[in-house]
């Protein structure tokens, strides 16, 4: 196993002779192991680890300038939006959300200064699918670059890399690391060119992750592929016997959505890991008495660690959005997401059920 190499700086030979690493901002040994799994893992070229997902978001978002235009899909991370709308636009880099499940919306908030499309597929907390692909290639043509969120499902169950898409990021806090005890962030890229754009942003903005981080990152994705199909198949359970419960308005899983949606999910994604979300009937009271009363799920944000936590996005993950915002987008008062753990699923399924009791 590699070594952490807790060193800041690197000895020279000479002033112009500096070992492989210099300074551990600009590269540590075992970053670079982290980053040459994650490269490996997305079917990238390169990878970039950063202090935390929106610490690669940020980068990202800084291949654009002053007058450049960021399309993004108007339901995602709620940290997502906060940054391009109260960072990215007081800048001056004009920001538009659209349903991006709608290629023709998409289209038409095209503008001829559009330098970035934002995805997330599955979007978070509304599990909507994007046919990654076309979005992608429309983005190419007219002269941007495509960037997909794929924290949700892992390089285990989705590569969008291999459809297209130029940049993925991630927050290893998630599924990569796991564990739930490290808060961390990558960019891959599958161009050379680019790839030089986005090390010279992580190391002119210096926003690094510290070698015992990547150490940590590093040993939760050696269970990745264990971890992933075990989340996926107890979320799947949990769903389906949540879909038949009278307290339930809807549950909203790709696997479990229209035809049309399992469609392309199918195309895109191999499994849908830990996630999902669901309606209670009776509106933000009933919300907050079933949160009250579960006890296997911890009340919590984040999500991807081997315990199961729910959140309440109304107030939680995504209290950074206005409110009219999340009516219109879907994100109700009596939503709640889960992030399904390892626990026996029984156990956690009878958790529910005292909780969604009368
Ligand atoms: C958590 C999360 C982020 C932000 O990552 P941090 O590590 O918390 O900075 C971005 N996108 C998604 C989908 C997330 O779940």
């Amino acid at each position: 196993m590699p070594p952490v190499y807790q060193t800041s700086t690197f000895a020279y030979e000479s002033p112009d002779k500096p070992y492989v690493f210099d300074y551990s901002r600009s590269g540590n040994p075992t970053r670079q192991y982290l980053e040459n799994a994650l490269a490996q893992l997305e079917h990238g070229c390169k990878a970039f680890a950063f202090a935390s997902g929106l610490a690669a978001e940020t980068a990202v978002v800084f291949l654009c300038n002053a007058g450049d235009h960021i399309l993004a899909c108007e339901d995602l991370y709620g940290g997502t939006f906060r940054l391009l709308k109260q960072v990215a636009e007081q800048k001056g880099i004009a920001v538009t959300f659209v349903d991006m499940t709608d290629l023709d919306a998409v289209r038409r908030a095209f503008k001829s200064n559009t330098k970035l499309v934002w995805l997330e597929s599955p979007s978070n907390p509304l599990m909507k699918v994007l046919d990654l692909q076309a979005i992608a290639e429309y983005a190419r043509e007219h002269g941007a670059l495509s960037v997909c969120d794929n924290t949700f499902l892992s390089p285990y169950f989705q590569n969008p890399l291999d459809w297209g898409i130029d940049i993925v990021v991630h927050s290893t806090t998630k599924y990569l690391n796991g564990h739930s005890d490290v808060v961390g962030g990558a960019v891959i890229v599958r161009d050379d060119t680019l790839a030089e754009k986005i090390y010279f942003l992580q190391n002119a903005m210096g926003a690094v992750p510290g070698p015992w981080d990547c150490f940590l990152v590093l040993r939760g994705l050696r269970t990745l592929p264990v971890r992933m199909e075990a989340h996926h198949a107890n979320a799947l359970k949990l769903a389906e016997w949540l879909r038949t419960h009278p307290a339930v308005e809807a549950v909203l899983h790709p696997c479990l959505s229209d035809e049309d949606t399992r469609v392309r999910f199918a195309r895109y994604a191999r499994g849908a890991g830990g996630m999902f979300s669901f309606r209670i009937r009776g509106g933000a009271e009933a919300a907050r008495r079933v949160l009250s009363r579960l006890r296997l799920f911890t009340q919590a944000v984040s999500l991807g660690g081997v315990e199961s936590l729910v959140a309440y996005p109304w107030n939680m993950t995504h209290a950074a959005v206005p409110p009219e915002v999340k009516n219109n987008v879907g994100i109700t008062e009596n939503l709640l997401r889960l992030s399904v753990g390892l626990e026996d699923w029984e156990d956690l399924r009878d958790d529910l059920e005292q909780a969604l009791s009368p």
